[in-house]
């Protein structure tokens, strides 16, 4: 398939995208209307060039911390939404499970409660917009130790929202090993709270083992590191622990892999793990998921019938129901015949 017939067909095609940070799919236009907002002048191109001309992953953590320096009261968080929303529809995605940090907000005085109602308000206008589904992993921070994190879910559990359905583990794995955090994900998942956890991004495969032995992560995020060690990819493929990956991330934060076609996706698909495709910053790193689809056939060679696979399998690692799943399942075949 020429690459503008590969992007309507599998725009057509629904997908879910299980990994995706909210503050990350803030578009330019938003970035320049926070900043007009907040410092009453105009930010110039100069200056939004500069913001992404970052080439390592200190770069991007400081572009990102900017971008959030700029919100100045929860009402902001509307823009992010409809970004969102944009995105998803530019990218046929029907499901998206997406992580939010609120700890940066609450230091600069956000009232969490607040940005629930936000929350709450945009996934709702969204979904009655789209018929697109938007629910929400609070991430507990891995980089503050146990005790933070414990008080993060304390917070999110005493202001439920519409659309909350647990927590995530994100931060640097060097600071926060995920061995540590056993207790909070026990306090979410007896709670019935979902549970997924960022490792293996940027540690070896004992941080994977960690979070699937000692934390129980329903999910694992990223996970590349266990291209490392045969037996944890076994044991995950017959588990069918699911992994969410996102390729074009993993090669700027150069840890594990360089290339795109040296990425172990391929490797992790043919092993018969349960993967999936994902863009984890979508604007930082400048790939949407399409992108990500796409550079799967052309630099991993993965077929059609494989990229249908992949596509599958974002709904089977979804928190949807076990209906709402094989509903999802059922519409992409529908999609995908209807080419023929
Ligand atoms: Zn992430």
């Amino acid at each position: 398939m020429e690459k503008a017939e590969f992007y309507s067909f599998y725009k057509r095609i629904p997908k879910a995208e299980l990994h995706i940070h909210i503050e990350a799919v803030i578009s330019k236009d938003s970035i320049r209307t926070l900043y007009l907002k907040k410092n009453g002048t105009a930010f110039s191109d100069a200056e939004m060039e500069k913001l992404f001309s970052y080439s390592d992953l200190n770069g991007f953590i400081a572009a990102f911390l900017q971008v959030q320096d700029l919100f100045t009261e929860v009402s902001d968080f509307d823009l992010v939404f409809e970004d969102l929303k944009n995105y998803l529809l530019r990218n046929g995605i029907v499901h998206c499970e997406a992580f939010f940090a609120p700890s940066a907000f609450i230091k600069k005085g956000f009232s969490y409660r607040e940005m629930t109602e936000n929350f709450a308000k945009n996934i709702r206008k969204i979904k009655e917009e789209t018929g697109i589904t938007v629910w929400l992993l609070g991430d507990v921070s891995r980089t503050f130790g146990l005790e933070n994190a414990e008080n993060n879910f304390k917070m999110f559990t005493e202001n439920p929202f519409d659309g909350f359905i647990g927590i995530g583990l994100g931060g640097a794995e060097s600071k926060g090993p995920s061995k540590d955090f056993g207790p909070v994900f026990e306090q979410a998942l007896s709670a019935g709270y979902h549970a997924v956890a960022h490792a293996g991004e940027d540690e070896g495969p004992e941080s994977i083992w960690d979070a699937i032995k000692i934390c129980h992560a329903q999910r694992i995020g990223h996970g590349i590191s266990a291209v490392q060690d045969e037996k944890l990819m076994d044991f995950c493929a017959e588990n069918q622990i699911p992994f969410e990956v996102a390729p074009t991330s993993n090669v700027f934060t150069k840890k594990y892999v360089k290339s795109l076609s040296e990425h172990p996706f391929r490797a992790f698909f043919d092993r018969g793990m349960l993967v999936t495709l994902n863009t984890d910053d979508p604007l930082f790193f400048g790939a949407e998921l399409l992108d990500e689809y796409w550079n799967a056939c052309t630099q991993m060679n993965f077929t059609d019938e494989e990229l249908k696979q992949v596509i599958l399998n974002s709904f089977k690692a979804s928190f949807l129901s076990e209906s709402e799943k094989s509903a999802a399942c059922s519409a992409v075949e529908e999609a995908w015949n209807a080419r023929k």
